[in-house]
Formats: C-alpha cells, structure tokens, sequence
C-alpha cells in the first residue's frame, strides 16, 4: 500500500531584523522563498516580500492604532492554512520572541498540534543601539541590560524600582512617546538626572537618527521626532559612547562620489539595501 506523504504544512515564526534587509538571516530568507502564505507586520521592510515571489502576501498588523486583524483571526488563520498543507511565515520585526507577540503565536500552535518552528531575528533592541555606536555592555561601564517597554508606566516604575542605578542599561522599545514621564519614573527610582540618554530612531535605515542627552533633557521633552519611526529610548553610562566611524564611513563614499563608483553588493536585488557603503556587508 503507497504510504501517503507526509503533510508539509507547517509555520514558521520568523524574524525580519530591524530594517534594512541585508540583516535578514539566510533561514528567514529561504523560508520566505518557500513560502506559500506570508502574514506580516507593520515594522516589515516590504522589499524583503519580493523574496516570497510565489506566496499570498497579507498585512496583518496594526496600521493607524487599529489592528487589521485580531490575534485570535491571525492564528486562526495560521493554523488552518498549516493544516491544509501551506508553508506559512509569520514575519515580524526583529526578533519574533522580543515583544511581538511571537510566544502567544507560539502557544496557540502548540496548542493546536501545528508543526512550527522560530527563525530569530536581529532584535533592534540589540541591534539599534549598537548602530548608534552603543554596547549596551561595557568593561567596567554597564554589566547588565535590562530590555523593557514604555507603554506601560506603573509596569516600568515597578522594574526599574527594583534596580540600584547605575551599571545597568535600560533599553526601553514602544516608549518613545512617553519618553518625558519614563524619564520622570527614572527620577523618583533615584537615578541622577545628569545619567546619560539617547533616542534611537528607524535604526538600520536610511532615515536612521539618533540624540543623545541626559535624563533630564529626556524629561523636559527633548528628543523628539518627525513622524512616526520606530524608536527606541537607551539609558545608562554607555549612552553617551558613541562608538561610530563615520569620518572613515564619509570620506569612502566621497572618494566613491568623484570616481563616479557605485557601491558594489553581492546581494540579489531583493536584498539590496539602499545604504550600501563600501566595505559594509
Ligand atoms: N520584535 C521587535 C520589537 C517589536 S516592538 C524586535 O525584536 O526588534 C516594536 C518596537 O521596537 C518599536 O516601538 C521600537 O521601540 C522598536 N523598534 C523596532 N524596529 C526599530 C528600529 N528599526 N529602530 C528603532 N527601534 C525599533
């Protein structure tokens, strides 16, 4: 009797990287061009679907406050399209398992007895501050990270309230809106206000900014941005390194400029990101 194949259905949680697509890992692009369906989000870099040629492609994240479907839709969805034998990717920004709600997806296909699997991502909340030319640990600087959000006020005073200032790098994602009050919560926990803060902003992109100040600029205001960019708020000592070569970055491209060169990239064009500076891969 013919054994009947087994059902290649299944889902793959997947980590986009902060932005620019030449940090998306090599498994996250080879599922995405074996793809059937890709449900993706908001902070997706929409060059990386071109990868995912033969698939669906769908929005499903949260556009103007409002999601485009509820999470309960989202893996409903997942795991029927699994069940029917698609290849799903569920593509997030970053890091699927850092404050993406990547572990509930995880929950409700393990629950449902779908085969998946997690490809991580570059995290931006690693990879932003180490853009800006900040290690969030440093020899004799900061021996610990603490990664947070900022949507929640009393969550955050209750964290950080258990910390002694100082060593210690906080790393706070969704909290640049509330970067004033954050900044007054970190006040009352007793840290100085002259501790070193930087804003990170759309990291890995072309529109990649960052401001550096202190807690209290941060609480009076300052550190603000154009538009809506994904930022994040960095506080401790080694916010104030910043550990960039630009001067070297800016004299290539110039010297680039006056022979007329463009960068060189091996990547394919999908990939190709619109920053490419010599020597940079
Ligand atoms: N899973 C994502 C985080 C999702 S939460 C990750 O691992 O990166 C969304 C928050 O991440 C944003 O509010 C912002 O604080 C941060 N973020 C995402 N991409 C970013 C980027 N390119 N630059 C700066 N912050 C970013």
């Amino acid at each position: 009797m013919p054994v009947s194949p087994r059902p290649r259905g299944r889902v793959s949680l997947v980590g986009a990287g902060p932005g620019d697509p030449a940090l998306l890992t090599r498994r996250a692009a080879s599922r995405l061009r074996a793809a059937d369906l890709v449900l993706f989000d908001a902070l997706v870099d929409e060059r990386l679907l071109t990868l995912a040629a033969r698939a669906q492609r769908f929005f499903v994240g949260k556009r103007a406050g409002r999601h485009a479907l509820t999470q309960d839709e989202i893996n409903n969805i997942m795991i029927r399209a699994a069940q029917r034998g698609r290849r799903v990717v569920r593509l997030k920004g970053g890091d699927p398992f850092v404050f993406g709600r990547g572990g509930e997806e995880a929950q409700a296909l393990q629950a449902a007895g779908v085969p998946f699997e997690v490809v991580p991502g570059v995290s931006s909340v690693l990879a932003g501050p180490a853009l800006a030319g900040i290690p969030v640990t440093q020899r004799g600087v900061a021996g610990a990270v603490l990664v947070t959000t900022g949507h929640d006020e009393s969550a955050f005073a209750a964290q950080v309230g258990q910390l002694s200032p100082g060593g210690v790098t906080l790393v706070v994602a969704m909290g640049h809106a509330r970067r004033a009050a954050l900044a007054g919560v970190l006040r009352a926990a007793g840290w100085p206000t002259d501790t070193p803060a930087a804003v990170v902003a759309s990291a890995s992109s072309p529109r990649q900014y960052v401001w550096r100040g202190t807690i209290e600029r941060l609480e009076q205001g300052e550190g603000g941005l154009d538009g809506d960019s994904p930022a994040l708020l960095v506080v401790g000592q080694v916010a104030a390194l910043d550990l960039t070569s630009a001067p070297i970055n800016r004299v290539a491209r110039r010297r680039d400029d006056r022979r007329g060169i463009r960068p060189r990239s091996t990547e394919p064009d999908a990939l190709r990101s619109p920053v490419v500076r010599r020597g940079e891969r």
